[in-house]
């Protein structure tokens, strides 16, 4: 396993980083106070190309690769996890599928703006009573006229609330996974955006149900061949994990920037508690496993660029790195002490907001799940 990083690539993740460390992280904490980001500032991601860096230029994109994604991803996170999340929603889970199985009037109509950020996306796949299983998923789509009257409640979207195209995941045809189709839609009548879930993180990701009475769209709105929805949000959920987890060595490389910087500045028993290996010793072990978790992350990416078959690579580097994020932002509370309890200090926002990366995309479950079907095959299922 090998990771190497181009010219191109150190390049987008110093503009991502720059970005991050000026527009981002001086007003993350207010912003998560307020449980809100200012639009203008996704938007902005979205005129330097951060937003969905993966769309070609031929469609106004960046034209850059998953490994790209994931640079960008990873520095947005270490400055605010949530605000990263419109990044792998926009990128991972609306141009990709779009790519992946648009039409071309399809693709001309939304990604030029996607790319912009004119217009946000969000994928609306999971249920109330269909996460993990997504196959039980019971949204309708109804044939009628011209195209589909889409019926049914989809909840934990991401986006939802600002978004003015949605990928959406409905059943077209009987029981089962080959039953559902997938459409790209923009607003329209019998659409309702319902309340903002309350988290226990993530605070400057907004977090929406969505209710469909009845929402007409036309026969073109089909994303792909009728009944093959579920592989496409699969396939799309395979390439998404992998941001997810470089999402989460953002979160866990903050993590560490401040347990490091804490632990020289406080003094106790006569100097700082940096010379104590009780202090050092977790941080150099979460450092370690960082560098670890971004080298399987790459590698995903990396394979996803070569066109190689990446889900088992994705599901352990979102396994492994989403696990590192917890285990690092719960060293950084430990390091802060008392100041790490605390709601006036980073440690514990990044505390609430890694434990986001083991459930979301498919929870640690999930990814082990894959994984072991990539090493047993049919003796697993
Ligand atoms: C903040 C947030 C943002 C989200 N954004 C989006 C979004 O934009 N779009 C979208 O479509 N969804 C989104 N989700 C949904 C998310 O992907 C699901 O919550 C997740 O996949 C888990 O589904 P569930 O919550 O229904 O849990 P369940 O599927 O009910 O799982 C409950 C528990 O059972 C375990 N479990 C389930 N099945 C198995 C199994 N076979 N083997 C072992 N353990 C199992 C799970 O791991 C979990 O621990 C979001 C969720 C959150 C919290």
């Amino acid at each position: 396993m090998t990771v190497t990083l181009s010219e191109a690539h150190r390049d987008v993740r110093a503009l991502a980083r720059e970005f991050a460390a000026n527009e981002i992280a001086p007003r993350a904490a207010e912003w998560n106070a307020a449980k809100h980001v200012p639009i203008d500032v996704i938007r902005r991601m979205g005129s330097l190309g951060l937003l969905a860096p993966t769309i070609p230029e031929q469609y106004g994109g960046a034209g850059l690769d998953a490994t790209s994604l994931c640079l960008v991803v990873e520095e947005i996170a270490r400055a605010d996890a949530g605000t990263s999340v419109s990044i792998a929603v926009q990128s991972g889970l609306v141009a990709s599928p779009l790519l992946r199985a648009g039409t071309e009037a399809q693709k001309d109509e939304w990604l030029p703006r996607i790319a912009s950020g004119e217009v946000l996306g969000c994928y609306a796949l999971t249920e109330p009573d269909a996460g993990s299983d997504t196959a039980a998923l019971r949204t309708r789509a109804t044939a009628s006229g011209d195209g589909w009257d889409i019926t049914g409640s989809k909840q934990w979207i991401s986006n939802g609330s600002m978004a003015d195209v949605f990928i959406v995941f409905a059943r077209t045809g009987g029981e089962g996974a080959r039953g559902v189709s997938a459409f790209v839609t923009g607003r329209a009548p019998g659409l309702e955006v319902g309340r903002e879930i309350p988290k226990l993180g993530l605070h400057t990701s907004s977090t929406v149900e969505l209710a469909f009475d009845s929402m007409h769209v036309p026969g073109h709105a089909l994303l792909g061949p009728e009944g093959e929805g579920l592989k496409l949000a699969l396939a799309t959920l395979d390439g998404g994990r992998i941001t997810i987890a470089a999402q989460a060595c953002g979160i866990a490389q903050a993590a560490i920037d401040l347990s490091v910087a804490y632990a020289s500045e406080r003094d106790a028993f006569g100097g700082p508690i940096a010379r104590f290996q009780g202090v050092q010793f977790p941080i150099a072990d979460v450092a370690a496993q960082l560098d670890a978790a971004r080298l399987l992350t790459l590698h995903a990416a990396a394979l996803r660029d070569a066109g190689e078959p990446h889900g088992a690579a994705g599901a352990k580097a979102k396994l492994f790195a989403s696990s590192v994020a917890v285990r690092a932002a719960d060293v950084a509370v430990q390091t802060l002490g008392g100041y790490g309890y605390s709601a006036e200090y980073d440690a514990e926002r990044l505390y609430r907001d890694a434990k986001i990366t083991e459930i979301y995309e498919g929870t640690s479950q999930i990814q082990r799940l894959v994984i072991a079907r990539d090493l047993f095959g049919d003796a697993a299922r």
